[in-house]
């Protein structure tokens, strides 16, 4: 028999699949709001006049192909950090490196904490949550549980569950937070609520690991966006950070991201960095530099970043007009649902309420193409689908 006779048919990709039949689809106005990346209102990918310039100065450069070091390029990572902690701390306590994107950063905080971690090694991640997030934590050897996140009935957030099971989990557990714009439900804790939940998660003596991939990307204000890691800074968390250039500098495919962790001081951070260093060198030796250097070039440069915050501001102003847009056609419909959840939730998703065979009914009979789950990518509305979107809508749920 062949090696591999008993290696099992794995099933496919949840977001793949939907790629797949939307493809094969030969409506004129079929509508894919499965991908989770960013589209412009023609529908088309977008790629910043902010990294496009950048992109310039680096190609123009003429830099060396070189290897970075383990840590990656220097000036990104330290632009990065600033980006995301801003003044909240002294950088110097923050031990950082370069990631393959948000995947890459979640990765390593998950075989370090796996390592090193003297508490509890079961990562908690709200339920529901970035589908990739459990596959992620177990492969690294963490053992995987959740949290109540999402309320069915409101289409908001439980937050009396989700704090009760905080402060229920066993102390010194690890609590994986979305710092902004919630994949996939777009429920985000108001300031008020992130300030109970950090009460909360210092009251278990857990460890805070946020996952940030999409800084600016919600509000449009970068600064906004990290209040919560922030502000669990400013009550003495010492917390641990993925970071991701995917969605706020359309940088998808670029993998440009970063890991941190927040130690009590610079002697600190360099014993934590030499064992970050130990972990990435047998898994990638060092990180791509192309991506970096773009991403490096626009934070490090006043006019490019004035010019970048003002492009993400409009990405995530065009969402939430798409949101507005969406939540009016369907009220003109007569829809008598309260569909203030489109507009009241964040971020590149929209958790809806449908139920998978409402999912499936959009699909097959109106060739609008999302996850079971009812999320709809609202990067994906256009002016010029919005209107047969809300019609697929209201008639599945009418
Ligand atoms: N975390 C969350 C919550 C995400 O939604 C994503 C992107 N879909 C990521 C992490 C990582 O994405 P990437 O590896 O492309 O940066």
């Amino acid at each position: 028999a062949s090696t591999w006779a008993n290696v099992p048919q794995g099933p496919p990709d949840a977001i793949l699949g939907i790629t797949e039949a939307f493809k094969k689809d030969s409506h004129p106005k079929k509508i894919n709001l499965g991908v989770g990346a960013y589209r412009d209102d023609a529908g088309k990918p977008y790629v910043l006049p902010s990294v496009r310039t950048a992109e310039q100065k680096v190609v123009d450069a003429r830099l060396d192909k070189e290897y970075a070091g383990i840590t990656g390029v220097p000036s990104f990572v330290s632009s990065a950090i600033k980006l995301a902690y801003a003044d909240s701390l002294d950088p110097s306590r923050v031990s950082a490196t370069q990631s393959i994107s948000g995947t890459g950063a979640l990765r390593i905080g998950g075989a370090f904490l796996q390592r090193f971690y003297p508490g509890v090694k079961t990562v908690y991640i709200p339920n529901p949550s970035w589908a990739n997030h459990t596959a992620v934590f177990s492969d690294s050897g963490l053992k995987v549980e959740k949290y109540r996140y999402y309320n069915k009935e409101t289409i908001g957030l439980d937050f009396e569950g989700m704090v009760e099971d905080i402060k229920n989990m066993p102390k010194g557990s690890i609590v994986l937070l979305h710092a902004c714009a919630h994949n996939p439900t777009g429920v985000d804790p108001t300031q008020e609520q992130w300030r109970a939940i950090s009460d909360a998660v210092k009251e278990g003596g857990h460890f805070p690991f946020f996952d940030m991939a999409y800084q600016g990307f919600a509000s449009g204000d970068t600064d906004r966006d990290a209040f919560a890691l922030r502000h669990f800074i400013k009550e003495g968390h010492n917390p641990c950070l993925a970071q991701s250039f995917a969605k706020n500098m359309g940088l998808y495919g670029e993998r440009v991201g970063a890991f941190s962790i927040v130690t009590a001081s610079p002697e600190e951070a360099a014993r934590v960095a030499s064992q970050v260093k130990i972990l990435v060198r047998p898994l990638y030796s060092n990180p791509p530099v192309h991506g970096a250097r773009v991403a490096s070039a626009i934070l490090g440069d006043a006019q490019l970043n004035a010019q970048w915050l003002a492009e993400v501001k409009a990405m995530a102003d065009r969402i939430i007009d798409m949101r507005k847009l969406l939540k009016l056609n369907l009220e003109r419909l007569g829809s008598r649902r309260d569909w203030s959840h489109i507009t009241s939730q964040i971020g590149m998703f929209a958790y809806t309420g449908l139920g998978p065979e409402q999912m499936e009914l959009l699909a097959k009979e109106h060739s609008v193409y999302a996850t079971k789950d009812g999320r709809i990518s609202v990067a994906g509305i256009t002016t010029g689908n919005v209107q047969r979107l809300a019609e697929a809508i209201h008639a599945v749920t009418g």
